[in-house]
């Protein structure tokens, strides 16, 4: 029994069809992208009940050490989105490794190009935790608290 995981197209997130039920919800705040590593990601935060906007699953993080570059996750079509407008703000909610650290500057690099506030969230999260374990209250306020690291 083998069935077919599928991907949301616009933010990769797992999902039964082309668009998942988050981006394809209206009450969602589309102007604010929330990236994060992986779909457990999404989940976590989800519960926390803080964050209202779109989310884009990077499926992993920058690693060389682990033969992962900007082109193995989905870093060009998060560029592709905020390229396409309507974007205000972009939450990198990434875990705080050096990896995740990494990652953040090169997409607050790849993006500022295009004058979106770009925010991290707040280090409520001790450095080396991933995101995933993080209790809800933690998270959430790390959510809210976050830091802004460039805008327009
Ligand atoms: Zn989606």
């Amino acid at each position: 029994m083998r069935t077919e995981i599928k991907y949301c197209q616009r933010c990769h997130n797992i999902s039964d069809t082309e668009t998942c039920d988050i981006c394809a919800n209206p009450r969602r705040d589309a102007s604010t992208i929330c990236v994060v590593e992986n779909i457990q990601d999404v989940m976590a935060i989800e519960n926390t009940q803080q964050f209202n906007g779109l989310y884009h699953v990077l499926g992993g993080v920058i690693s060389p050490m682990d033969g992962v570059g900007p082109n193995d996750i989905e870093i060009n079509s998060l560029v592709e989105r905020v390229a396409n407008g309507g974007v205000n703000e972009v939450i990198l909610a990434l875990s705080s490794t050096m990896e995740g650290d990494t990652t953040n500057y090169y997409i607050s690099r790849k993006i500022a190009p295009y004058k979106v506030k770009t925010s991290v969230i707040a280090r409520g999260i001790s450095v080396g935790d991933e995101i995933e374990y993080t209790d809800e209250v933690t998270l959430g306020r790390s959510i809210l608290n976050r830091t802004s690291i460039g805008e327009t």
